[in-house]
């Protein structure tokens, strides 16, 4: 084998329409696989352990925190989430591609991660998925209506922060136009695999 795989992180505020795109995006790359997280939160109607997420108790993320089993790890909106060393790393090396749905706490480990260890660093492209503006966020999630007033405000809080770190980010995808976004997302992923820093020395060799 002559390559390693890429760790792909995707972020972007609740609302932008990350998982729509995501999928669409999938569905033209089939070999693209999800790294799934732990949270410490419920699952919502139709989630299924070990699909969605690994729904762990508090104890239990504690535990797998203190063994050292996370690459990253968040509090996000009162809940817990982290990302398994043991869904991403054997995987990069095994020349698979490995998508994070991490928020921006986790997107900034993983750089620091990066700086330390050459697999992550040749592996790791960050992407950023952005409304408009964030009226159009506020007016989407108003829309959306699921949430109170409250969580509604810390959720557009919670994306004035995400989206004024866009520079930690290698792609800037805004998702105004569903299909045009989808096309951008898409045509990323694939020039991913084209880039040089996961390819090993012995290629032409
Ligand atoms: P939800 O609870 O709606 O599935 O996810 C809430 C937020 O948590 C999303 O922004 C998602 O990107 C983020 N998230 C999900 N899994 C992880 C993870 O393993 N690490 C980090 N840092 N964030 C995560």
């Amino acid at each position: 084998m002559k390559k390693n795989g890429d760790l792909i992180v995707i972020s972007g505020p609740s609302g932008v329409g990350k998982s729509t795109l995501v999928k669409a995006a999938m569905a033209q790359l089939p070999d693209l696989r999800f790294s799934v997280s732990c949270t410490t939160r419920a699952p919502r109607a139709g989630e299924v352990n070990g699909q969605a997420y690994y729904f762990l108790s508090e104890e239990e993320f504690s535990r797998r925190l203190e063994n050292g089993e996370f690459l990253e790890h968040a509090g996000v909106f009162k809940h817990r989430y982290g990302t398994l060393k043991s869904e991403v790393l054997e995987r990069i090396v095994r020349n698979e591609e490995v998508l994070l749905d991490i928020d921006v706490q986790g997107a900034r480990q993983i750089r620091q991660a990066a700086e330390s260890d050459p697999v992550i660093r040749n592996a790791a492209v960050f992407i950023l998925i952005a409304p408009p503006s964030l009226e159009t966020l506020r007016e989407r999630l108003t829309a959306r209506n699921s949430e109170t007033a409250e969580q509604l405000e810390i959720r557009l809080a919670g994306a004035k922060n995400e989206l004024s770190s866009f520079r930690i980010y290698d792609y800037l995808v805004i998702n105004d136009d569903l299909e045009k976004a989808a096309g951008e997302l898409t045509g990323i992923l694939k020039s991913i695999r084209l880039r040089t820093a996961n390819i090993r020395e012995e290629l032409f060799q």
